[in-house]
């Protein structure tokens, strides 16, 4: 097994490593990080001249879609004809499968890895068709797209949260899948519209496991970190608190715990001053990152965000008034955006910034398997991107916004 291994989406690889390496068949199976054409090659070529048969995984979000299909025809511009099977997984691959595959993949792994994973290698293992395998899907003979259903979804207890073994970490995903339906988002068509998590003393083993090793920052992995516990909308505190409380039991009061803060963040009517309480109380973080979105009340609902601009604030003022800084995200160039939109979004900014938040600024992106995948990508004028510099050049905007529009062009010019 070779990861094609790169920063982004790195954690992944760790999940489904962890995955192989718990499972009797897959265990011992060498497991190759290459990053790079380069390293993708010279992995393959020890791996055929071992005599082994050979699984190169890819996975990528939607905006290197093509930068990663460049990388794999240079692969295979290196390596013999059928030297090694290459599959790709992920939310773009499951969202496009068909386009991925003409791409250049061999197989298309649909939906959620863990299971995929270790009955594909196994199957290849065997020396069996690995297109038997639930999940994956491939272009028959004439070309046509087959797809084999979607493997069985993971269960988070059931797997490690990274790859132990083969000392591969990341942050511990607590909790999979969303209720909110964000018609931008690619995770509720991903990983299931209910939220599955972690139960509290899965996630304590392995950070004591973390703890031994020596790790002194503990980060968690969920769509909204609040919804820890919940089955719907409404927070469950009791059981926000039963991770916080044990979790810190466990790492001590010198070791950092991050909480409502990268790679995970809070949505706006979650911010309560209980919920502050108790994260003040356990976690080390003294900034929280808002999911806002929009200042205008009529985006916020196309966008079926299921809150409002005053929301936001309302749970901006209340981080400050109980010490944390709010980090509030937002995506600019909304589909249905109009002038008064924007205006009200520069509006709400300039009174988040006034009173010390900081503007987390992201364009929109029409993403493959969403609700907006065919809306026009996101697209600053001249004036609105005028006026976001002067943010960012006061340090109150940070973010990836000016990359993100164009990546969002040439989402939207091959979507078409
Ligand atoms: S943006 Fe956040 S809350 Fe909305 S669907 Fe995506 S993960 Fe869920």
């Amino acid at each position: 097994m070779i990861w094609a291994y790169r920063r982004t989406g790195k954690f992944a690889f760790h999940v489904l490593t962890g995955a192989l390496e718990t499972d009797a068949r897959t265990a011992d199976v060498p497991i190759e990080f290459a990053g790079g054409v380069d390293a993708v090659v010279d992995a393959i070529e020890r791996a055929q001249a071992a005599g082994r048969r050979v699984l190169v995984g890819w996975s990528f979000y939607s905006p290197d879609f093509a930068l990663l299909a460049r990388e794999l025809a240079a692969v295979r511009a290196r390596t013999t004809t059928g030297a090694a099977l290459h599959v790709a997984g992920g939310v773009h691959a499951t969202a496009e499968p068909e386009a991925t595959l003409r791409a250049g993949f061999d197989l298309v792994a649909i939906g959620e890895g863990e299971h995929l994973i270790r009955e594909l290698v196994a199957t290849l293992d065997r020396g069996d068709d690995p297109h038997g395998v639930r999940g994956v899907a491939r272009l028959d003979a004439h070309g046509e797209l087959q797809r084999n259903g979607r493997p069985e979804r993971a269960e988070l207890d059931a797997f490690p949260p990274f790859g132990p073994r083969h000392r591969r970490f990341g942050p511990i995903e607590i909790t999979r899948g969303c209720v909110y339906a964000c018609r931008f988002c690619q995770t509720p068509y991903f990983a299931g519209a209910s939220f599955r998590h972690r139960s509290v003393d899965n996630v304590r083993e392995w950070v004591r496991y973390l703890v031994g090793l020596g790790f002194r920052d503990l980060r968690f992995l969920t769509p909204t970190s609040l919804s820890y516990g919940a089955s719907g909308p409404e927070p469950d505190l009791t059981a926000v608190e039963a991770l916080l409380a044990g979790v810190r039991e466990d790492i001590g009061p010198d070791r950092r715990l991050w909480f409502g803060t990268f790679p995970s963040e809070v949505r706006p009517e979650h911010v309560t001053a209980g919920a502050l309480a108790l994260i003040a109380r356990y976690a080390s973080n003294r900034a929280l990152i808002l999911g806002g979105q929009s200042g205008s009340d009529r985006v916020l609902a196309h966008s079926e965000r299921g809150h409002d601009a005053a929301t936001i604030e309302r749970a901006a003022a209340l981080c400050s008034e109980h010490g944390f800084v709010p980090h509030v995200d937002f995506l600019f160039g909304l589909p249905g955006e109009e002038s008064a939109d924007v205006e009200a979004t520069f509006a709400l900014m300039d009174r988040l910034v006034a009173r010390g938040a900081k503007v987390h600024g992201h364009t929109f992106m029409p993403l493959p398997g969403t609700p907006f995948r065919r809306a026009a990508a996101g697209a600053l004028g001249p004036e609105v991107r005028r006026r976001l510099l002067a943010l960012s050049s006061s340090g109150a905007l940070y973010g990836q916004w000016q990359q993100q529009e164009h990546t969002a062009r040439e989402l939207s010019r091959r979507g078409r």
